[in-house]
């Protein structure tokens, strides 16, 4: 999709720049949220998080063009007072804080609840009471299984969209028992979202609610023993871009036959820019109250599939060759402990943003080949030498 600037409205009038506190504006998507506004837009970021390396390019220098634009707050929103005032001063703020890499769900349930609902009580509770808008990430996993992977595996209603789609206003939340820990983090996604729900309903709480279809893209979660804990689990883009890098077999997950819809990173920023674009249009009403999915419906591969493009995309752009055995099998207890379920299928229905936000214009061609290539030259380019520098330490004991 094609980049847009954000700085006039529909009738080229300059747009009235405002103020986003933006919560979790060192992660992944928070980064690239915060390159886009800006490169793009005259607005101001109160960039809040426990870290700021991967926003660090745009906090330094004093001469870079959106000096003064973008402040950081290294603010642990489990515990400082400082929060309430920073929504205060903004006209709208956004919350990606969370634990959301599946790998804790089952093995830190505790803290993945903590983070996901009783960490962003008080960010609810604070816009609420301040009259200001919230614009909340939830996940797609919080519809869980689908209804079509509950029937036998030849039944041919697994093949009918009705029974795989997932409709924002339609699909029930399917989770599996208690002790599948896995169903921590999307039982308190929903239990967020129904809570800014209520609060709208309720409260007169203006908000949006974003359930982001598998994401990826640079600076994707962490490279384990690189920038990252030895012993931690990213998601599946890190793990197998970890594997290709350190040259040992992609590990598929019980066979790797799950399915999912991956987007780019920086069409899926577009949609949230719409919904920002609308308050700052002053025509909140498109996104108000409203819950978005975003992904690419178009753009479905099995996990197995994902792991072969990686595997031929990588030797592409590292020029080396493909590993004799380049997958290997590995049960889920063994990868991911105790607990451990997993969604079958995420196709994202579309028809809610494409009809409120989509007259600002929307098309997403299926590009896995490009976003792999642009995703895995970045990763080769930031993290060769580095692995290069592990090998070498470990060949000289
Ligand atoms: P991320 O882990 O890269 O970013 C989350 C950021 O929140 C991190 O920088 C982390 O340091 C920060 N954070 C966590 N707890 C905090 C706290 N207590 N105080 C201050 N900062 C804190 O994850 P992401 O991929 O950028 O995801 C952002 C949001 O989108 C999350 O809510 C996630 O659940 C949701 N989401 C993302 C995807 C995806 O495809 N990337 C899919 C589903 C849902
Ligand atoms: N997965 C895998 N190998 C890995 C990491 C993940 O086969 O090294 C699988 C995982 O079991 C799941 C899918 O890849 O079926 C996507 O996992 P991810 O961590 O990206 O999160 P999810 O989409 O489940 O939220």
């Amino acid at each position: 999709m094609a980049s847009k600037t954000y700085r006039v409205d529909l009738d080229g009038n300059p747009i009235k720049p405002i103020t986003i506190c933006m919560i979790g504006a060192g992660g992944f998507i928070g980064s690239h949220l915060c390159e886009k506004l800006m490169s793009e837009t005259p607005h101001t970021v109160l960039a809040v998080d426990v870290y700021n390396d991967k926003i660090k390019h745009l906090l330094e220098p004093d001469s870079l063009p959106w000096a003064g634009r973008i402040q950081f707050h290294r603010i642990n929103i489990k515990h400082d007072s400082r929060l309430e005032g920073l929504i205060k001063v903004a006209d709208l703020t956004i919350n990606l804080a969370a634990i959301c890499t599946p790998a804790d769900y089952n093995t830190r349930p505790l803290d993945t609840i903590y983070s996901n609902f009783i960490d962003a009580l008080p960010v609810v509770k604070y816009c609420s009471e301040n009259n200001k808008r919230l614009i909340h990430f939830s996940a797609c996993e919080i519809y869980g299984k689908t209804i079509g992977s509950f029937l036998p595996k030849d039944h041919p209603l697994r093949q009918d969209p009705e029974f795989y789609v997932l409709k924002e206003d339609v699909s029930p939340c399917i989770f599996g028992p208690i002790e599948k820990q896995r169903w921590s983090y999307a039982c308190a996604k929903q239990l967020i979202e129904r809570l800014i729900y209520s609060d709208g309903a309720e409260n007169g709480l203006e908000f949006t609610i974003v359930r982001p279809f598998n994401w990826i893209g640079p600076r994707m979660d962490f490279f384990p023993g690189v920038d990252g804990p030895s012993e931690g689990v990213p998601r599946v883009l890190a793990c197998f871009s970890n594997n290709l890098l350190r040259g040992e077999p992609l590990k598929l997950v019980d066979g790797g036959q799950s399915q999912r819809t991956f987007i780019y990173i920086k069409d899926a920023i577009e949609t949230v820019m719409l919904m920002i674009v609308m308050v700052s249009l002053q025509n909140p009403a498109r996104a108000n109250g409203q819950i978005f999915n975003v992904g690419n419906p178009n753009n479905e591969v099995t996990v197995k599939q994902l792991a072969e493009m990686m595997t031929e995309v990588y030797c592409k752009v590292s020029g080396e060759p493909s590993l004799e055995v380049p997958t290997v099998d590995v049960s889920s207890k063994e990868f991911y402990g105790e607990g451990y379920d997993d969604s079958d299928k995420r196709i994202p229905d579309m028809t809610v943003i494409n009809r409120q936000l989509g007259s600002l214009g929307m098309v997403w061609d299926c590009w896995q080949v490009d976003l792999l290539e642009s995703t895995l030259t970045y990763q080769h380019r930031t993290y060769a030498e580095a692995f290069h520098r592990i090998n070498i330490k470990h060949d000289s004991r």
